[in-house]
């Protein structure tokens, strides 16, 4: 409440402060985040687990949003529309929506938090700002910077508790204008039904069950390489993680085979230590959801490549599994495994692989590898997801429109998409000229 308060109050000035102020404020953030990047890093690893370098990779990926939205401050721009009278022009304005509420998820402690904050502020909204409680640190670190680059007080609050007394709280308070949610699509329907109380604008990021499609034309280590950077970045924790992998017959054993070599390369360790690539899960219940999908999998006829087992480091640590045989029956292909697990189905025509890959309630992220130009604008546009990765896995960048179809979400992040998510258009008739 007093933090909602804070930002009501804020509001005022920072919403009347010249673009150029903003963007000038919102730089000096970015640069006071990049000045701390590979302290940032460290905390980040430390408390989320995921490998040091991935950890850099995303406090710059975290940082490149609070520099897009400090440049596109000052390109908020309203419309003169054709009046519908010869005494009358029509404008529509551009405006802050308000206080804006936002409910960030651990596995981008970072990133997820600048993805709402930075569009916000940019806008001239307040924040008010809940991190995850596996990963409060991280939030809190981004916050003291942006104190340190004397962003006016009350304009960024961050709170952390108790998930259902701040989430019950701001979704109940009218001064709370927009909800932007990133998690669970469980939890992203509750916010949504609790916001309908007060009628807020909801933005929702939640749960993805990507397929990853390997024709059979396509270049085969390219796929590898593609299978592995979107199946096992973050431990497998990522909401665009391929989870469901299929191959077209004619390449399927070859592909396993190299999929399982690259997979039994990878290193398990310590993220603070520079050669680990996959760190521990987050935590025991993560580790025991993976194995419960995998036994599933396994008593319905899945075979397991390699991997399938806690890992001899113990605690949340987890063996990087390749799975085969994987039919769409099987739950570890209903559900967001999220954890280090690749299960491979076979498939033999396009329209088959296409039923296949939107036969899941959610559509946030699909890929595909294969060469035939026609077939990759066929399967492109029938694939019924918020964003489709062809021949490449590298779909997060502060300028690109982030976001979902069906119960992935509502709403896009990043690119000037991202900040009409924070902006009212309000029309105004200026009659009697
Ligand atoms: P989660 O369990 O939904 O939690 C997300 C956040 O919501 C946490 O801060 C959590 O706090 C809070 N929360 C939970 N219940 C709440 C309630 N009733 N009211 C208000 N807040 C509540 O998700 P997670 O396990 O942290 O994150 C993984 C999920 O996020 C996956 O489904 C993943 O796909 C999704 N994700 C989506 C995107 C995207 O861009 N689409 C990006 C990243 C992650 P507590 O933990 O205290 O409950």
């Amino acid at each position: 409440d007093a933090a909602v308060t804070a930002a009501s109050q804020a509001f005022g000035n920072w919403s009347r402060r010249l673009a150029n102020d903003r963007a000038a404020q919102l730089r000096r953030w970015f640069d006071f985040i990049i000045a701390h990047q590979e302290d940032l890093a460290k905390l980040l690893t430390m408390e989320q687990g995921k490998p040091i370098s991935e950890a850099r990779t995303e406090i710059q990926y975290a940082a490149s949003f609070v520099e897009f939205y400090a440049e596109e401050a000052r390109r908020i721009h309203g419309e003169m529309l054709p009046s519908h009278r010869h005494d009358a022009r029509v404008l529509v304005m551009r405006q802050p929506i308000g206080v804006c509420a936002a409910i960030t998820p651990w596995n981008f402690p970072a990133a997820m938090i600048t993805r709402k904050c930075a569009p916000a502020l940019a806008a001239g909204c307040t924040v008010v700002l809940k991190p995850a409680p596996e990963t409060p640190l991280t939030a809190l670190a981004l916050a003291e910077l942006a104190q340190r680059a004397e962003l006016p007080r009350g304009v960024l609050n961050v709170v952390t508790g108790d998930a259902v007394a701040i989430g019950g709280k701001w979704c109940d308070d009218p001064r709370v204008r927009f909800l932007g949610f990133t998690g669970s699509t469980e939890v992203g329907k509750q916010l949504m039904r609790q916001a309908a109380a007060t009628v807020k604008k909801v933005a929702l990021e939640l749960g993805g069950n990507a397929p990853f499609i390997v024709f059979a034309d396509a270049d085969l280590e390219a796929a590898v390489e593609g299978a592995i950077a979107a199946k096992f970045r973050n431990m497998g924790q990522t909401c665009i993680c391929a989870n469901r992998l299929f191959v077209h017959d004619s390449i399927h054993d070859a592909f396993v085979q190299r999929l399982a070599k690259r997979v039994g390369q990878l290193t398990v360790g310590n993220g603070l230590d520079e050669q680990t690539t996959q760190g521990p899960l987050i935590t025991p219940e993560a580790v025991e959801k993976v194995q419960s999908l995998l036994q599933d999998a396994v008593a319905s006829g899945a075979e397991i490549v390699t991997g399938g087992r806690p890992h001899r480091l113990g605690r949340t640590f987890f063996e990087p599994t390749v799975l085969t045989q994987v039919s769409g029956a099987m739950e570890i292909t209903r559900q967001e495994i999220f954890g280090p697990v690749a299960p491979v189905t076979r498939f033999s025509s396009e329209a088959e692989v296409i039923a296949m890959a939107n036969d899941t309630i959610y559509g946030l992220a699909a890929y595909f590898y294969g060469r035939d130009l026609g077939q990759a604008f066929r399967v492109a546009e029938q694939l019924e997801y918020g964003m489709v990765g062809i021949n490449s896995t590298a779909l997060g960048a502060a300028t690109v429109p982030f976001g979902g179809v069906k119960q992935s979400g509502i709403g896009r992040e990043g690119s000037h998409h991202g900040i009409d998510e924070y902006l009212e258009s309000k029309y105004v008739l200026v009659g009697g000229l």
